[in-house]
């Protein structure tokens, strides 16, 4: 069990690198540990890891995520998110680039970490890995079936097929803008000889969740069905942040849960026993910055 309130939650944030078409219209960086932007006073802000546009998945991994997983293992619920605005690296946090083992993102790595700790089991020690992705929270809900997987690859082909459906379109902000949620839950159940000599049964969930673009609705141009799928979003995301704030301050009797679909559905792994880390994302060009600054503000709110 977490040793305190506070180690419940965890939030750090991630600045990805200028890309070329960035550099190539003169864009610069005006995201930095300690130096001002636009002239104007340095906003300062504290988090429990900071990632630099140079730092490595493994790390990311290894700081940020592996302690949630094996949590998980242990037969507890934790969360890990990545938030921010489209086009900030959510998707390269958590997804990365499969085919290059050193660009594996978050689920990846997580898999991997799963399948082989349960390798390692030794005697009457039985592990159930279940998968299920629910690619559409915030928007409507589809069920899809749990599948039972044996191996890492077993959970790359059904992450696969969930992309697939994962409901994306085109908007002015970038050509595959993310307007929905995707949460891919991992159930690993564990029966396991206890010291007693009985067999005994743990489960624990984990929720890998690529969040929506955060980003201000007037800025992609949406109208209609989408704009109203947007305010659904910025209610879910304002609706965690409120959830999560809830949770760090401590003091609240009331965690606003049932505000959103979102924090409904996630709400046996977030508090109580659980841990969570959300890895804001942020891009590091000046004409982000009013993105980003509002992106530091949510997670700062957070912790
Ligand atoms: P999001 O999911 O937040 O919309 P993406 O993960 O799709 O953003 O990232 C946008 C683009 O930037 C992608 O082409 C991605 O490969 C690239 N990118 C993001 N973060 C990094 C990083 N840390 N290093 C290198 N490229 C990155
Ligand atoms: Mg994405």
């Amino acid at each position: 069990m977490p040793e305190n309130e506070n180690d419940c939650v965890r939030v750090c944030v991630r600045c990805r690198p200028l890309n070329e078409k960035e550099k190539g219209q003169g864009f610069v960086q005006v995201v930095h540990s300690k130096e001002s932007a636009r002239g104007e006073p340095p906003k300062t802000y504290s988090f429990d890891n900071v990632y630099a546009p140079d730092a490595k998945q493994v790390d990311i991994y290894n700081e940020s995520a592996r302690p949630i997983v094996d949590f998980v293992l242990e037969g507890y619920n934790g969360t890990i998110f990545a938030y921010g605005q489209t086009g900030t690296g959510k998707t390269f946090t958590m997804e990365g680039v499969r085919a290059v083992p050193e660009l594996r993102g978050v689920i990846p790595n997580s898999f991997a970490h799963i399948f082989g700790h349960i390798a390692k089991a030794e005697g009457d020690t039985r592990f159930l890995v279940r998968v299920k992705e629910r690619p559409d929270i915030g928007v409507y809900v589809k069920d899809l079936s749990a599948f039972v997987v044996n191996n890492a690859d077993d959970m790359d082909r059904i992450m696969t097929l969930g992309n697939k459906n994962r409901m994306t379109g085109a908007t002015n902000m970038n050509m595959h803008s993310s307007r929905s949620h995707a949460i891919f839950t991992v159930t690993i159940e564990c029966s396991e000889k206890g010291p007693d000599g009985e067999q005994h049964f743990r489960v624990g969930k984990l929720h890998l969740v690529d969040l929506a673009g955060s980003e201000r609705q007037a800025k992609t141009g949406a109208t209609g069905q989408r704009l109203k799928e947007a305010t659904k979003i910025n209610l879910s995301l304002s609706t965690l942040g409120n959830v999560i704030s809830a949770l760090v301050d401590g003091k609240s009797s009331h965690i606003p849960y049932r505000n959103s679909k979102l924090t409904r559905l996630l709400q046996d792994s977030l508090g109580g026993n659980s841990k969570t880390t959300m890895i804001a994302n942020i891009g590091p060009a000046d004409y982000n910055y009013d993105e980003s600054i509002s992106t530091l503000r949510y997670a700062n709110r957070a912790k």
